[in-house]
């Protein structure tokens, strides 16, 4: 196969008797190690680790990272998941002695600092959103939708209310149907109009006294704001429905409009997309809550509140709907989250907003001629392209997206919103340059052409990447990524 050949697995370098250490005898009497033990919990034979020199495991290591994909290395536009830049800045913080190694369940007086930057990070984030109050346990942006719907939940039944629905638009994220099964609910699917907005036609009949809750997600994951959503809103409220806002797209709209002026209940936030915490395989993620007033007493316990200028974890919160989440989320992003927030201001977030559909427009201009649009544009911060034209010529999303690997560029999207044929989520973001994304285009159009031409190139791609092509359904059905002792003794 072309390309870099596979790094060899460092149980394969091993030589029997290399160590990675050496250390003088231990000059300290007494027993050996293994009589202190209960035989129990002792190995009847030594485990099967790679015996390697320090330089093998550093340089095995190096060579790995390299192979990786990150953004920190390539322009990564992956529709929905905002994979903008981290600044560094934030990284230092989170790494602060006195926030990285705080434990827990250090008692309040010792943790004040960190009860603060929750606290504070809460009211910054409900400022954002429009929201009163804020819960910073969720650890995803899928948690936070089910602590969301379970607010809700519990909301209609403290004022005596039993409703069995939850209605989800056909362009929603997988996540909202799933959240909201999972809190019991049935799912109603909504269609979609021909503009890829919220049919309001079929909002109204399905409204009545049985629904919970209305979920959407603004701008939608065609990219496209709502154009009616206040009026959604407020028809959803006339019935006493809630209405969630998935706040995953929130970088369209930071300073520029609030989930809570629009009418929204409840919202949640991913701080690994809109807030620059790490994402996928670079940390946890955080999804915060936050909901308007008459949903504060539901929220998970504890809440930080502040008393009398000392910080503290309130417990006593008779309609919560519990805890949801080990300890108080992942306190880590939420330092990452906080020092972007304060490094940027009110004007740099609204600007984030302005440059990610800025980007994202510019983008979908340049394509226009070369790839059917999911909708007409504008668009916000990213654009649907479907590539129906191609596949006419026999060349699918999956090949584009194979082949933009070859040519130096992640993939977007593909197949997602599930509404569009072919389709290729093209989410720029607001950190990169303008050269970085005519340099993308040209790909896309130069794939464009191979399709109408020579598409032998797009069909054998992926060549340049350490894997080639995989046939997708084993791959996904039979995994195979367990390394044993047998393969190589
Ligand atoms: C990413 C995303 C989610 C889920 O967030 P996770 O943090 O991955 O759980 C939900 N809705 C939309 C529109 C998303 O893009």
């Amino acid at each position: 196969m072309a390309g870099p050949a596979y790094d060899r697995l460092i149980f394969e370098l091993s030589s029997p008797g290399r160590t990675a250490y050496s250390l003088p005898e231990a000059d300290v009497p007494g027993k050996a190690l293994a009589s202190l033990l209960p035989p129990r919990y002792l190995r009847a034979e030594p485990p099967a680790l790679p015996e390697v020199s320090e330089f093998d495991v550093v340089r095995h290591y190096s060579r790995l990272s390299r192979m990786n994909y990150g953004v920190d290395t390539h322009f990564y536009p992956l529709g929905s998941c905002t994979m903008k830049y981290n600044p560094r800045i934030n990284e230092d913080m989170a790494r602060l002695a006195g926030f990285a190694h705080l434990h827990p369940l250090t008692p309040e007086r010792g943790s004040q600092g960190a009860l603060r930057l929750m606290d504070e990070l809460a009211q910054a984030l409900g400022e954002i959103a429009g929201m009163d109050a804020v819960s910073l346990q969720p650890a995803a942006g899928a948690q936070g939708e089910l602590a969301g719907v379970l607010m809700i939940r519990a909301y209609h039944r403290a004022r005596g209310e039993r409703r069995t629905k939850v209605l989800v638009p056909d362009s929603a994220h997988g996540t909202n149907p799933a959240s909201t099964a999972i809190a019991g609910y049935e799912v109603v699917q909504l269609k979609s109009d021909a503009n890829g907005e919220v049919d309001l036609g079929d909002l109204e009949r399905n409204l009545d006294g049985s629904v919970a809750a209305f979920m959407v997600t603004v701008p939608n994951t065609l990219g496209l704001f709502e154009t009616r959503i206040i009026e959604i809103t407020e028809l959803c409220h006339a019935q006493g429905v809630q209405v969630y806002m998935d706040g995953a797209n929130l970088n369209a709209i930071l300073g520029v409009t609030r989930p809570g002026d629009l009418g929204f209940d409840v919202c949640h936030f991913n701080l690994h997309k809109t807030f620059t915490t790490p994402h996928g395989g670079g940390g946890p993620g955080a999804g915060p809550v936050g909901v308007r007033a008459h949903l504060e007493p539901f929220l998970p316990a504890p809440v930080v509140v502040k008393r009398a200028e000392r910080y503290a974890l309130d417990w006593k919160r008779p309609k919560s709907i519990g805890k949801l989440q080990a300890f108080w989320g992942n306190f880590g992003m939420l330092v990452r989250a906080y020092a972007y927030i304060r490094t940027m201001g009110a004007d740099g977030l609204r600007s984030v907003a302005e440059n990610a559909v800025l980007n994202a427009n510019y983008v979908m201009k340049r394509l226009e001629a070369h790839y059917d649009l999911a909708a007409p544009g504008p668009c916000m911060h990213e654009c649907v392209v479907s590539a129906r034209r191609q596949k006419k010529l026999g060349v699918t999303a999956t090949d584009i997206a194979k082949r933009l690997l070859d040519l130096g560029f992640y993939a977007p999207s593909t197949y997602f919103p599930l509404i569009v044929e072919e389709a290729l989520m093209i989410e720029p973001t607001e950190t990169e340059s303008k050269e970085t994304l005519d340099a993308f285009c040209d790909a896309m159009i130069q794939i464009a052409r191979e399709a109408e031409t020579d598409p032998a190139p797009i069909h054998d791609a992926p060549v340049t990447t350490p894997v080639g092509r995989l046939d997708q359904t084993k791959a996904a059905r039979e995994p195979d990524l367990r390394w044993t002792p047998s393969q190589t003794r």
